[in-house]
């Protein structure tokens, strides 16, 4: 996965996070709500000692597809009420709330702990990254069985496939053997 590219900062949180699983081979790092948990604390969204339940680990693989469902806006994709509801449902069970931190910025914070804290801390993430300039340089792959999210580098923001190598050859190699089908 090295040749896939990534983002820093809030952009690099959400798209760490939409990538858990890998759609394209089924590789779940969400396996059980302790991965949940470990992924959570590692990341410093929520300090250790919450145990995750299976429905934290339910509500944090929806919230997951939710961002990606929004993330592929940026890549010209459909944004779905279910999605917008998710978000809007893990705002409200996070108690997101405007808080000014000791820099003196304001920023969001959720009034929850635990993983619901945690996922409003994600939310918020998202909530700043959109804020940003380079937000739309966010993308799912185009191949529909991928959806991987990565960061668009190309100058004129161009990049449709996570990983040319692999999802970008694919697609081409489908698309010649349609057209060769076509010709036949
Ligand atoms: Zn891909």
């Amino acid at each position: 996965m090295a040749d896939r590219e990534t983002a820093t900062g809030v952009l690099g949180l959400i798209e760490a996070y939409v990538n858990t699983v890998d759609l394209e081979d089924g590789a779940e790092q969400f396996k059980d709500p302790n991965t949940l948990s470990a992924w959570l604390v590692v990341r410093r969204l929520m300090k250790p000692g919450h145990p995750a339940t299976e429905a934290d680990l339910k509500h944090a693989i929806a919230v997951r597809e939710a961002i990606r469902g929004v993330i592929g806006a940026n890549s010209g994709a459909t944004i779905y009420p279910l999605d917008t509801a998710t978000l809007n449902g893990a705002v409200a069970a996070s108690r997101l709330r405007a808080r000014f931190g000791s820099d003196g910025k304001a920023r969001l914070e959720p009034e929850a702990g635990g993983v619901e804290g945690a996922l409003g801390r994600i939310v918020a993430a998202v909530f700043a990254a959109m804020g940003e300039e380079d937000w739309t340089r966010l993308k799912l792959c185009g191949s529909n069985s991928c959806r991987w999210a990565f960061y668009d580098h190309s100058r004129n923001h161009s990049s449709r496939w996570c990983r040319m190598a692999s999802c970008g050859n694919r697609q081409k190699a489908k698309r010649f053997r349609e057209r060769a089908k076509i010709g036949a």
